[in-house]
């Protein structure tokens, strides 16, 4: 990955809102979202944030403002989905956005031309940014596996593959929903503590999972690898993913074959996928801890150790019913950085396809359970909460174990780093509703 004009620190946008400190869409950025006016039964339609503002990008290709390469990108990416923009590659995602970025620079030609495409941000309502085919959520925080593990046995480590293989599970998409996703709690089979046989119940310990959803670009044929030197090529972009987590019935139902009720009555992304170009300056040097079992060739690259990291900001952020109805505001849970995962972006995208799966575009990835090494930097509540024995204080005189009816989990996400200017992936929410009745 290799930095241009668009990373310019200096570079600035004729929207004053976009130049703000702290502002999580500035000229740097621009990520892509599916989007309408709020409310309003109109045909869903691709757009790339700017400050306070959507710029609607059916509304720019009407305005015949590109042409050639760049306009045949922006056709592609004003579609009710992303993924015929996903699929043409890396040559027409970067021509696209250094159009956008010539539009929206200061002193712009253009700018009254496409300032009538925007629309304000609190405006709007999103859908998925793409038709996800397939769904695959990886378990690649090292750290998050063996917090796991410790719950149960203090001395316990990782499984014996964890430093191997980047782990995962085939997931489901029908249940898939962007941020304001709001579901009822599921009901499963459990075992209560001290029984000897299930419950069919609604689920008593809910918790989130803080993941990044990885973006599928062009894909593969099924049985053609990716290689790893290949992979970035298929990193369309980012966005924030809460992979929901029923863990009571994940316990009961998970062996041999993986969670099932588990996880499949949930998954929440953010509208915003913040491409692969925009991360790169905050790309870092991925190592592997000295006594740790190093990659194999096909998951082993002098990219991948150069800059196969990403330094990505992360938060959990919980507001309950109570703390909604006085006003009181989410309390934060934990922060860490996706920097600490044990398993790249790359080498979970070679590894998928190595087995001979094809990845279409628009197919999504979860990264796993993003947690840091430090105390408070656990990416789900069991962590925290040490399996609901210690339960966390959420403020106002209120405590967690797991997630009661009512509360809204809020991830958030963003880079920065000196010499650079802050990018942000704007929210992940999602609402826990009572179950419903059998
Ligand atoms: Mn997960």
């Amino acid at each position: 990955m290799t930095l241009d004009h668009t990373h310019d620190p200096a570079a600035r946008s004729w929207l004053a809102a976009a130049n703000a400190a702290g502002c999580d869409f500035p000229i740097q950025n621009l990520p892509f979202a599916v989007l309408r006016r709020r409310g309003s039964g109109e045909a869903f339609r691709g757009a790339v944030a700017i400050g306070d503002q959507a710029l609607d990008l059916a509304t720019l290709a009407g305005a015949k403002l590109l042409t050639g390469a760049a306009g045949e990108a922006l056709t592609l990416a004003a579609q009710p989905t992303l993924n015929a923009f996903m699929a043409a590659g890396p040559d027409a995602w970067r021509t696209l956005r250094h159009a956008l970025f010539a539009l929206l620079r200061e002193g712009a030609a253009q700018e009254a031309a496409v300032r009538s495409g925007l629309l304000p941000l609190a405006e709007v309502e999103y859908t998925l940014p793409a038709r996800v085919g397939d769904y695959t959520d990886f378990y690649t925080s090292l750290d998050h596996a063996v917090n796991c593990m410790r719950i149960m046995r203090p001395d316990a480590d990782a499984p014996a593959n964890f430093r191997w293989l980047p782990q995962a599970y085939h997931g489901r998409v029908s249940t898939l929903g962007v941020s304001g996703q709001r579901f009822h709690r599921p009901r499963g089979q459990w075992l209560p503590p001290g029984a000897s046989a299930p419950v069919f119940a609604p689920c008593a310990a809910m918790d989130y999972e803080c993941e990044l959803a990885l973006w599928i670009g062009p894909g593969n044929a099924a049985g053609q690898p990716i290689p790893i030197a290949r992979a970035q090529e298929q990193l369309f972009g980012i966005s924030l993913l809460n992979d929901w987590s029923a863990r009571d019935i994940q316990v009961w139902e998970m062996a041999p074959l993986g969670p099932f009720h588990a996880k499949n009555f949930a998954t929440t992304v953010s509208p915003w996928i913040v491409t692969a170009e925009a991360l790169a300056p905050f790309r870092l040097a991925w190592t592997r801890p000295e006594g740790d079992p190093q990659p194999l060739a096909y998951l082993d690259s002098p990219a991948n150790r150069a800059q196969g990291a990403i330094d990505i900001r992360l938060e959990v952020w919980l507001e309950t019913e109570q703390a909604r109805q006085q006003g009181r505001g989410p309390a934060r849970l934990s922060g860490t950085s996706f920097r600490h995962q044990y398993w790249s972006a790359a080498q979970m995208i070679t590894h998928h396809a190595a087995g001979g799966c094809g990845l279409q575009p628009g197919d999504l990835l979860g990264s796993g359970t993003i947690s840091g090494p430090g105390p408070g930097e656990a990416g789900a509540l069991i962590e925290l909460a040490r399996g609901g024995q210690q339960p966390v204080d959420v403020g106002g005189g209120e405590q967690r174990g797991f997630l009661a009816d009512g509360d809204t989990v809020i991830l958030r996400g963003w880079c920065e780093k000196p010499g650079a200017t802050r990018i942000g992936f704007g929210e992940c929410r999602g609402t826990v509703l009572p179950a419903v009745d059998a």
